[in-house]
């Protein structure tokens, strides 16, 4: 087992990875991926992952992120789809409590909206059993003024009920780092910025890939028994480069969400409402913002740069301005967006929102396998599937015996919490020591809920000379700990996927920017040029997070 996951590794990593033939080499750090890769080594196969961008840096930090039952599908009678990602909600929420939070969520009923009373009431008891929620997390039936009361800014004329049931609240691109690192741990080779050009075979038969590391700026060959492409909406692309004739294709559908102040849009609670074209919309209140969202729309543009356009954005405004008609919101209250590409199965004649969100495997005739479809929330049992298969083919092929799936009893951080409970403990004595700070409580749940007990550690590093830490000592001290722990390399990825700065805190990220940069100057050494490249794309990035087109 390793301890670290740090940028000074790499070097390290390149050589195992070019010297080592691997049982499995997994392509795409996304949620897909790192959750085959935690699999895998857990059932003691020799694993290696690699990753053309940073982690997470695909649709694994574009989603909703939400850890969620898949009410919708029951309009879809996807019975299946909702047992299964109900059930694992609970099972991840137990592996990184402070990462998968309870959320209460209001479905209000409306009148001529697309769930009624009864389908309102029986659909969520149906969730509920096949979820398997828990006795106080069962939905209630609320009356008109009872949803008033909880929630005054909805729709009032037309608003004759709700549905109040539990979802879970999630931080998708740590999520994903957090099963990376564990993967990690348990002494897969893992390696960022680094992309898989070609495949290699061996009398037609895939066992390697050409991979060239951005970073060094060097080709290396890597050697596996068995290759699984988890390449989100990649996968066809490099399904093209092995052989895709004879098997099904990807549909992409793009998703946008916008965010905005929470004083813009003060709601106390979730919300999932009906957009006035009989689709259904998140409006999920997160530190002091609230963000909505999301399109669906069949995609075939760039796969690398996918923009926020504005006709999305205003089909999001104009159906949360109808939801909550007291609150008239406007371009300018848009703080942030981001868009990303669900990567389904192809369905012809579905419209987008119709296409199934189940996962699939194909194995191709060299033996490539390729895995798409499929939620963040049903990671663990995608990856489930994979791992079977691979150990079904070391049975059979190879006569080699692997441990069954063990991923339902690993803690998804070094230092796990019990439960919600202790998670809320855990932000009370965090607090205590940053009480002095103007927003205390709020920096002390942001830390939690991003680090979890990872955050003693930074505190630790920030308060080496100091009693009373400033925010900057603290920022410091995450970018520290993000470099040394969690293979940050570049300011995108602390400020975009190990933090949510650029997301949920942009004004914070603009005020700091300078700071953050000199921090990545001082760690890496950059020269004056390097600092200048740098400097620009953060600042595209900010744009590009902030602007719509
Ligand atoms: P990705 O995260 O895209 O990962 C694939 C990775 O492969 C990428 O990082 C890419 O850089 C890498 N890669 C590609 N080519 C190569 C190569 N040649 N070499 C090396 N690496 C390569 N699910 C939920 O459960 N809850 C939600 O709330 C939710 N909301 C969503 C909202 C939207 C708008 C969208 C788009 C999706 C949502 N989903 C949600 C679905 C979920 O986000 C996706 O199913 C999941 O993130 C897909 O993960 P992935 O690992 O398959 O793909």
């Amino acid at each position: 087992m390793r301890n670290t996951f740090s940028f000074k590794d790499r070097k390290e990593i390149l050589q195992n990875l070019e010297n080592e033939t691997y049982d499995v080499l997994i392509i795409g750090g996304g949620i897909t991926g790192a959750g085959i890769a935690l699999d895998a080594v857990s059932r003691g196969m020799k694993t290696a992952l690699i990753e053309k961008g940073d982690f997470a840096s695909g649709t694994s930090s574009k989603s909703t992120k939400l850890i969620h039952g898949g009410l919708r599908y029951l309009k879809h009678f996807d019975f299946w789809l909702v047992y299964e990602v109900g059930s694992e909600r609970a099972i991840v929420h137990k592996l990184a409590p402070h990462l998968v939070v309870p959320k209460k969520m209001i479905l209000p009923i409306i009148e001529g909206g697309t769930y009624g009373t009864w389908l309102t009431s029986v659909g969520l008891k149906i969730y509920d059993l096949l979820a398997h929620v828990s006795e106080e997390d069962k939905r209630k039936m609320l009356t008109k003024n009872e949803t008033l009361e909880l929630e005054p800014l909805l729709l009032s004329d037309a608003l004759k009920g709700a549905g109040y049931y539990a979802e879970y609240r999630t931080d998708d691109a740590r999520l994903t780092l957090e099963v990376i690192k564990t993967a990690a741990y348990f002494g897969a080779s893992i390696l960022n910025y680094s992309e898989v050009k070609e495949f290699i075979y061996e009398n037609n038969k895939v066992n390697g890939v050409r991979v060239f590391d951005t970073i060094s700026e060097k080709t290396i060959e890597i050697k596996a028994k068995y290759i699984v492409n988890a390449a989100g909406p990649w996968v066809d692309s490099l399904r093209e480069k092995d052989d895709i004739s004879t098997e099904k294709q990807l549909q992409l559908t793009k998703g946008i969400h916008i965010v905005v102040d929470h004083e813009k849009l003060p709601l106390k609670n979730a919300i999932y409402f009906d957009a006035p074209d009989g689709r259904m919309l998140f409006a999920i209140p997160r530190e002091n913002k609230t963000y909505i969202g999301t399109t669906d729309t069949k995609y075939d543009e760039s796969l690398e740069n996918i923009k926020v356009s504005m006709p999305d954005v205003l089909y999001l405004l104009h159906s949360a301005n109808h939801m909550f008609y007291n609150i008239q919101l406007s371009l300018n209250d848009i703080e942030a967006t981001w868009a990303g590409l669900r990567p389904l199965i192809l369905q012809q004649g579905k419209s987008a929102s119709e296409i199934s969100r189940k996962d699939e495997i194909f194995v191709s005739k060299s033996g490539l396998i390729s895995i798409a479809g499929g939620k963040l929330t049903g990671y663990r049992k995608m990856a489930e599937r994979v791992v079977d298969l691979l150990s079904d083919n070391f049975r059979k092929q190879h006569r080699q015996k692997f441990k069954s799936i063990q991923t339902h009893k690993i803690p998804l951080t070094k230092n796990k919490f019990k439960n919600n409970e202790e998670v809320e403990k855990y932000i009370d004595t965090i607090f205590f020591k940053l009480k002095y700070l103007e927003n205390g409580l709020l920096e002390a749940k942001r830390l939690v809920h991003t680090f979890g007990k990872q955050t003693d550690e930074i505190l630790k590093i920030a308060c080496i000379n100091n009693e009373e830490l400033t925010i900057e000592e603290i920022l410091k001290a995450e970018i520290q700990y993000s470099i040394e722990n969690e293979m940050v390399i570049k300011p995108e990825d602390f400020v975009g996927r190990r933090t949510s700065l650029l997301l949920f805190n942009i004004e914070k990220l603009k005020e700091q920017k300078e700071l953050i940069l000199n921090e990545f100057s001082n760690y890496f050494s950059w020269n004056e040029e390097q600092f200048e490249e740098e400097k620009k794309k953060l600042d595209q990035l900010i744009y590009d997070t902030s602007n719509f087109y």
